[in-house]
């Protein structure tokens, strides 16, 4: 697809949805870096709703690095993949205080040491936490960005490299957001709206794109 066709599409989408944020709730980076970690394969909704007594019982990095696992496992029990996610959580804090001064570190090539975050995770602490340019790829943006065309890729890491060389780097965080909200809303997994899609003149429709 042309970086001109691309670029319609991300205006009409900014049209469409204008408050298109990350739903998770967090008040930091720290929190951030957690919610974005135990989000992967498991909704904002629901991890929204382990994070409050989370953070009440690990505030910060130095209190997850210490934390019990089987107490934190407790805590996050009701997000899938919990034990992985509470010991990739765990192991992540103490490398960040080993390695890193006990900061987040603020380089994609950095986030990608630790355990349980991957290129998904890095570019959304790279983009929402640091406001530094980073499009992360999800199930969402997986699938809208190869429907409509403006991707032509089987995994997610060759559409976060074709997406990225059509979109000005300003722009790549937002885009993130974008397509999540119409993957949610319009474009869904299984039965894709494409009667009221906003987009559909634009749009290439490879349905086979299901997921
Ligand atoms: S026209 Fe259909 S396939 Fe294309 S973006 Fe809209 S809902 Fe998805």
């Amino acid at each position: 697809m042309t970086r001109r066709k691309t670029n319609t599409i991300l205006q009409i989408l900014a049209a469409t949805y204008p408050d298109a944020s990350t739903r998770l709730h967090y008040d930091n980076l720290y929190q951030l870096m957690v919610a974005v970690v135990l989000s992967a394969q498991c909704t904002d909704e629901q991890v929204n709703k382990v994070t409050p007594a989370l953070f009440k019982h690990y505030p910060d990095i130095n209190s997850l690095a210490n934390a019990d696992l089987n107490e934190l496992e407790k805590l996050i029990n009701r997000v899938g993949l919990f034990r992985a996610k509470a010991k990739n959580l765990k192991a992540a804090a103490i490398i960040i205080q080993e390695r890193f001064n006990g900061q987040i570190p603020d380089q994609f090539e950095d986030l990608l040491t630790l355990p349980g975050i991957g290129r998904k995770t890095a570019n959304v602490i790279i983009s929402v936490g640091f406001g530094k340019p980073g499009l992360a790829v999800d199930t969402h943006v997986q699938r809208v960005a190869n429907r409509t065309g403006m991707a032509r890729a089987k995994t997610p890491h060759q559409t976060e490299v074709q997406l990225k060389q059509n979109i000005d780097p300003k722009d790549w965080n937002q885009t993130h957001h974008l397509l999540i909200f119409h993957g949610r809303q319009i474009c869904k997994a299984r039965n894709p709206l494409c009667d009221v899609c906003p987009i559909e003149k634009y749009c290439e429709k490879n349905l086979e794109m299901n997921k």
